[in-house]
């Protein structure tokens, strides 16, 4: 590999207490080193430097992804790259084929992302599409919140088995973290019902969501996994859902994290989950009640989930949501007579999902609340360390618009200006016209790569100290640039992309395309564990699937360029 140095840029590197520094940076083997001997030589005058991009929450592939493909042909004419010697052709905006999501996440200068909720049946699916897309590094959070052998070992009580059970899974399918998808609610969706409370119950388990929350939580800690649970809650969309939210934060108050971070929970695009009001008609937000109990509690971290407006494809593995959104479509006379197209699936003994075409437009007063819901929440939460950039792709609108958040982030002038023209309830029903606070660029670099590294427990990414990849971005700008057009102009072409100490893009070029690592858990359990576990999963496999348990397992020759972690569970 080759090495670099990167010289006379701004350095913004926070997990080394680096704040717009002037600083040389060097990588040798594709690993930032104390000093380059030799190699190429990069002038980044006029530049900041951050590392590379770390997407928390970023729906790229898998299943659910390519339904919204196959729904959404009209979103394959918007936007096209060409065939070059270097790139393959591809197409997409808010679903874009695997090739084209590695390029456009390579050219901001993003380089490790989070597929955040693959079905554990579906999985090898996601690893297939993964094989496909380039440059980035990626990871995948199996779904566990519904999951029968879940379900059943909570229901007995059998921590034990619930620990081994996600390590078995994890290695599996190849997976990094637990992800929860409305939990409890996804399973009584089968029966054509959800849940209302923390303390409904799961039809035929006898489980409560409170309890799937918080003994996932605890198995997590037990196996001493680097991310927390990461949790989609319940109610999501739904108008006065924050109540639900908060007594979910609270449900977590107390339980003990293991020893490398303070954090128990994220609770992921929470913006979603900040609604107040009774109906649309009164519906409003509950953002700072909510980044206000976040302010004061600190074992929680959450990203945001921004809206966008424009035309997106909404997709969860919340199937009810996903039903319940297609009618709210449908009754607002989109699409054609019958209704708006939409997908719901379920996947035996595991989850559900569903897909439905969105548009978030600034005339509607709902949207218009949402759009300010997301930025109110990041403007009056305090801690960037726990609190992330992600828009939810392509929930609340595709990824490539990072580097318009981001210049909203920064300007209150940009925020007032879209809030003008946005429906007056954005101004009225929300606290955002009353928001001074402008992030700086160090918070920038904490909110998109060192602190979802850091929240990720990825210790070699996010940071520009000795030892770490050599992800880079270099972006074309000055700390002293205040324009937000300009601001979101070099963020969303980064000057210089390198990857492993390889410059693989440059001015919205790609320059070489190699592929990334996929990032997993292997978790090793004492052998009597495992066995223990294997007989339990042997005697029900069989009444739970239709699939044989010797081909549900992933193997590690399946990926391209796996890259296990081995955690050794006690
Ligand atoms: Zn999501």
């Amino acid at each position: 590999m080759a090495n670099l140095v990167i010289k006379n840029g701004i350095v913004y590197d926070p997990l080394n207490n680096i704040n717009g520094e002037k600083k040389d940076i060097a990588i040798k083997n594709g690993i930032i080193a104390e000093k380059g001997n030799g190699g190429k030589v990069i002038d980044a005058s006029g530049m900041i430097i951050m590392p590379g991009g770390v997407d928390i929450h970023s729906h790229i592939a898998g299943s659910k992804v390519n339904s919204g493909r196959f729904l959404r042909p009209e979103d394959h004419r918007k936007e096209g790259i060409k065939k070059t010697k270097i790139t393959r052709s591809g197409t997409g905006y808010s679903v874009p084929s695997t090739w084209v999501t590695g390029y456009k996440y390579a050219v901001m200068g993003w380089t490790t992302v989070a597929e955040p909720a693959t079905p554990p049946l579906k999985t090898r699916h996601t690893h297939e599409e993964f094989n496909d897309i380039p440059i980035i590094d990626k990871c995948c959070f199996p779904v566990f919140g519904n999951n029968w052998f879940v379900l059943d070992y909570i229901s007995e009580g059998d921590m034990d088995k619930l620990a081994a059970y996600i390590a078995w899974l994890l290695r599996a399918c190849k997976g990094y973290a637990v992800k929860l998808v409305n939990p409890g609610g996804v399973e009584n969706w089968g029966w054509g019902k959800n849940v209302d409370s923390l303390d409904d119950m799961v039809l035929h388990f006898e489980v409560t969501p409170r309890q799937i929350i918080n003994s996932l939580g605890e198995a997590n800690e037990r196996l001493g996994l680097p991310h927390t649970i990461h949790v989609h809650g319940n109610n999501l969309g739904h108008p006065g859902v924050y109540k639900i939210t908060k007594e979910t934060f609270k449900a977590v108050q107390g339980m003990k994290s293991h020893k490398s971070r303070k954090t128990f929970m994220h609770f992921t695009h929470l913006h979603f989950n900040a609604y107040g009001g009774t109906g649309w008609k009164d519906f409003g937000s509950e953002a700072a009640e909510l980044a206000d109990y976040l302010n004061q509690h600190d074992n929680i971290s959450f990203d945001v989930g921004q809206a966008i407006y424009g035309d997106t494809t909404t997709m969860t593995g919340d199937g009810p949501w996903e039903y319940a959104l297609q009618g709210i479509v449908s009754a607002m006379g989109w699409g054609t007579k019958g209704g708006f197209k939409w997908i719901n699936g379920q996947v035996e003994a595991e989850c559900g999902s569903g897909v439905v075409p969105y548009i978030f437009s600034p005339k509607n007063p709902v949207n218009a609340v949402q759009w300010a819901i997301g930025l109110e929440l990041m403007l009056h939460f305090k801690d960037p360390w726990r609190s992330f950039l992600t828009s939810d792709h392509p929930n609340g609108g595709p990824f490539v618009n990072y580097p318009n958040v981001i210049s909203w982030l920064m300007s209150k002038e940009a925020r007032k200006e879209l809030l003008g023209k946005s429906h007056k309830n954005a101004t009225q029903k929300t606290t955002l016209g009353d928001l001074d606070r402008e992030y700086t660029l160090n918070e920038i670099c904490i909110i998109t790569r060192a602190g979802t590294a850091k929240c990720l427990g990825m210790t070699n990414k996010g940071h520009l100290g000795v030892g770490a990849t050599g992800d880079i971005a270099i972006y074309n700008l000055t700390p002293e640039e205040k324009d937000p057009k300009k601001i979101a102009k070099a963020f969303s072409q980064a000057a210089y992309t390198i990857k492993d100490g390889v410059i693989v893009a440059k001015d919205g070029e790609i320059i070489v395309a190699p592929m990334g690592q996929i990032i997993w858990n292997d978790v090793k359990l004492p052998k009597n564990i495992e066995n223990a576990l294997m007989e339990d999963l042997k005697k029900k496999w069989s009444a739970y699937y239709s699939v044989n348990l010797a081909n549900y397992p992933i193997e590690e020759h399946e990926l391209i360029n796996s890259a296990p972690i081995t955690i050794n569970a006690k």
